[in-house]
């Protein structure tokens, strides 16, 4: 039985203008506020949803200011790319590799805590397990979970009986 169960490891906090020039990049104010955003809580977002939140918090940047800085990020490293269910991107800052599980009420997306089989990461461990089966070579495995958050749940609950989904919001 070695199947193990722990917390991702914690995000990189550094001073993000030291962690900026760790990766070779200049320092400006969106790059520091939108690292910021990624450290309150605010990943597994999209462009829009990041300026959004900067904007909540009286930073006035624009929309293609917002896409410059994300794409600077992800390549430099600081921050990663993935497509949500709808094939937008969004991004996250626990560049370790990591799964998802999204919830098909709220939309929310959270890392799942990783989990090892025999010692080996998830992917890892599926990865040679599928190699020796089948004699393919596997270069890359992405898994996505999906289900219900409690947050989820509890809307569920709240729910008067004989209402409809209400995720499309109201027209
Ligand atoms: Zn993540």
């Amino acid at each position: 039985m070695a199947s193990n169960y722990s917390q991702p490891e914690p995000a990189n906090e550094e001073p993000i203008r030291q962690l900026l020039r760790h990766h070779g990049l200049r320092y400006s104010r969106p790059r520091e506020a939108i690292l910021e955003l990624f450290r309150e809580g605010h990943s597994h977002i999209g462009a829009e949803e990041v300026q959004q939140a900067l904007r909540e918090k009286g930073e006035d940047v624009s929309l293609s200011t917002v896409y410059l800085n994300l794409g600077v990020l992800r390549e430099a490293g600081v921050i990663t790319e993935f497509r949500g269910a709808n094939g937008q991107a969004l991004y996250d800052h626990n560049v370790t590799p990591h799964l998802h599980i999204v919830c098909k009420r709220t939309g929310r997306i959270i890392d799942v805590p990783n989990i090892e089989i025999d010692g080996k990461p998830l992917d890892r461990f599926l990865k040679e397990r599928v190699e020796e089966d089948t004699g393919w070579i596997v270069e890359e495995a992405r898994l996505e979970l999906a289900g219900t958050s409690p947050e989820g749940l509890a809307g569920e609950a709240a729910r008067p009986q004989g209402e409809t989904e209400g995720r499309a919001g109201s027209e």
